[in-house]
């Protein structure tokens, strides 16, 4: 139980989710281990794509980040994305797909998904970087790092390739603005929990990314969700969903 009975008692008629409780119940446990996970139907491969078109530019030196090896210079084949909000990524396919016609297979079909995230997660996206390797998906760096093993084995047969990708686009456009702000760390305080235990373990680097994938079900997908799904995030982390209304978010082409 989240909070102390007394405060549900004094709390309990109260319409404003967003007071904060006096005292917070330590034995409080999230209630979701990890949130790409919670549903597969956030977005899905039917939703609409701000995709237009790929060129190929040849290939060029590029530093990139590889799970498998860390930091590398490599000679990627270079696809430009087009997104029709005006928006554009490089897309950067390692050597190791061994021709332009097989890197461009790759290059279009997370071009295509990227695409359904939102203007706002895109925004500060510059370049995708393309390997194999069974090594989870990152973000930051303005970068969408993709290992196509893993997305085929774990988040592709799991339905979760594009919650994985907004949990990851988070990290590259919304962290820098917003883990560390006050009006985030206040609604921390406030909410007195965390929506997963992998953002109560990483409270600064991932509380942003593991709460904007469940703020997107409950606010622009509730009809896809349970209403027990929806409960449970709500009632986890009321000021953190304040925060994020607040935000003015271009939720194109979700919305
Ligand atoms: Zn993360």
């Amino acid at each position: 139980m989240k909070r102390l009975i007394i405060l549900l008692l004094i709390f309990s008629c109260s319409s404003d989710k967003s007071v904060q409780p006096e005292v917070c119940d330590n034995n409080y446990n999230p209630p979701f281990g990890g949130t790409i996970f919670i549903d597969p139907d956030i977005i899905t491969s039917d939703d609409p794509t701000t995709f237009i078109s790929l060129s190929y530019a040849g290939t060029g030196t590029r530093q990139m980040y590889d799970r498998r090896s860390g930091w590398v210079t490599l000679e990627p084949f270079l696809f430009p994305a087009e997104y029709d909000d005006g928006l554009t990524i490089e897309i950067q396919v390692n050597p190791e797909f061994g021709s332009k016609e097989n890197a461009e297979i790759y290059a279009l079909k997370y071009a295509d998904v990227i695409g359904r995230l939102t203007t706002e997660l895109r925004k500060d996206v510059e370049t995708s970087w393309i390997h194999r390797g069974e090594e989870p998906f990152g973000g930051g760096n303005n970068n969408l790092l993709i290992h196509t093993d893993w997305s085929e084995k774990h988040y592709e047969n799991q339905g979760i390739l594009e919650e994985t990708l907004v949990h990851e686009a988070a990290h590259t456009s919304l962290d820098s603005y917003h883990a560390e702000s006050n009006g985030w760390l206040d609604a921390q305080i406030k909410d007195c929990g965390f929506i997963s235990d992998y953002a109560r373990d990483n409270p600064i680097r991932e509380d942003i990314a593991e709460s904007y994938l469940p703020y997107l079900a409950i606010r622009y997908r509730s009809d896809r969700i349970s209403e027990s799904l929806k409960k449970k995030i709500e009632d986890a982390i009321p000021n953190r969903i304040k925060y994020f209304d607040e935000q003015n978010f271009n939720m194109y082409p979700i919305q």
